[in-house]
């Protein structure tokens, strides 16, 4: 019976119950984006008969090919968003500066970022997309939010969460109390709490890299997949899996159900670039409902919600999962880089990537 379930609209209630200042804005706001990615979720399920896989002819701020889903995803974000005076102003992959809230809408006290369509490049294949947001808090509430004003490090953020669009959609949620999983029933339009305090898991024999990347890796990254590689002839003395799905949503879904590690790290594909994830809008709200369920979550070096972010679209190198592996992760790094390797000067004390460590 559906109505023995919490729906997400009570367990939001029920939540603010808790706190006695709170208005009602924020939970108005979560049940926004619910909104918004309901509607994505139906674009999403219809496939090529939306007529919405074909390239939109333009490229993002990012230099990559927009597919038409990801500005109509970009599109649903906004207009559920905009219009209910919660936030100052927004943040989207898909626009280069920050989002001016339209004049005729008042502005609230809410920062919200998102990514509207994540693992958007392999949709034609038809594999499981998603969508995730961050909110934080508007330095001056009631005024137009400029771009800095996005530039907090992830601690900051009161909320986030992601929608997962599988054979079922979930929404997965933290508002600082936990992560919890709620289903839709797409029929009546509702999501129910059908996963409460998911926690990842404190072993894991699985992992997720690109290897293709191998040979740009940092001698940590190396090292620590090496020695998973060699399974039970190795140091870690047990044999390890690898999964790799491409799509952040997917990866962090996963870890959150079944535990694991995931790896996008710093490499030397591109001189000078800090990682692949975007900072504000994949990177930090991924983290912040990894911590929230008990795991790590790491640049490869340090906490990654301790970032203080310079650009509203910057990369980071991205660590998560299992806080056994990724604190293992953190400490190869560490040891590293307390030797000079002669042999490869770029990852010397003074070479390329100790200086902008
Ligand atoms: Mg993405
Ligand atoms: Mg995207």
């Amino acid at each position: 019976m559906l109505t023995n379930r919490t729906t997400l609209t009570q367990f939001l209630i029920e939540e603010r119950r808790r706190h006695d200042e709170s208005s009602g804005e924020f939970n108005s706001l979560i049940l926004d984006v619910a909104l918004a990615c309901k509607t994505i979720s139906r674009l999403v399920a219809q496939g090529d008969l939306a007529g919405m896989l074909g390239y939109a002819g333009a490229v993002n701020v990012q230099g990559e090919q927009q597919i038409k889903l990801d500005v109509q995803a970009n599109s649903c974000f906004l207009r559920a968003t905009e219009w209910g005076g919660h936030v100052a102003g927004m943040v989207s992959e898909e626009i280069e500066d920050a989002y001016r809230i339209p004049a005729q809408f008042p502005r609230g006290k809410y920062l919200l970022a998102f990514d509207p369509l994540d693992g958007s490049s392999n949709v034609d294949v038809n594999v499981t997309v998603g969508s995730i947001f961050s909110i934080t808090r508007a330095r001056e509430p009631g005024v137009d939010a400029t771009a800095e004003d996005f530039l907090q490090p992830g601690r900051e953020q009161v909320a986030a969460g992601y929608a997962i669009y599988g054979p079922s959609t979930m929404l997965v949620l933290s508002v600082g109390r936990g992560v919890h999983g709620f289903t839709l029933e797409p029929t009546i339009g509702e999501f129910f709490l059908t996963h409460p305090d998911m926690r990842v898991a404190e072993h894991t024999s699985t992992f997720a890299i690109n290897s293709s990347n191998h040979r740009f890796w940092e001698p940590a990254v190396r090292r620590y997949v090496d020695e998973c590689l060699a399974g039970t002839t190795g140091p870690r003395g047990r044999d390890f899996n690898m999964r790799w799905v491409a799509s952040l949503v997917v990866e962090a879904h996963r870890i959150l159900t079944r535990g694991g590690v995931f790896l996008y790290p710093r490499d030397s594909k591109k001189a000078g670039a800090a990682g692949r994830l975007r900072l504000l809008y994949e990177a930090s709200p991924i983290a912040f409902l990894i911590e929230q369920a008990g795991g790590r979550a790491s640049t490869g070096r340090r906490p990654l919600l301790d970032v203080e972010p310079t650009d509203i679209h910057q990369r980071v190198g991205f660590v998560f999962g299992t806080a056994a592996e990724v604190e293992r992760i953190e400490r190869y790094h560490t040891e590293a880089y307390e030797d000079d390797d002669p042999d490869i000067p770029m990852y010397a004390k003074r070479g390329l990537f100790r200086a902008v460590r």
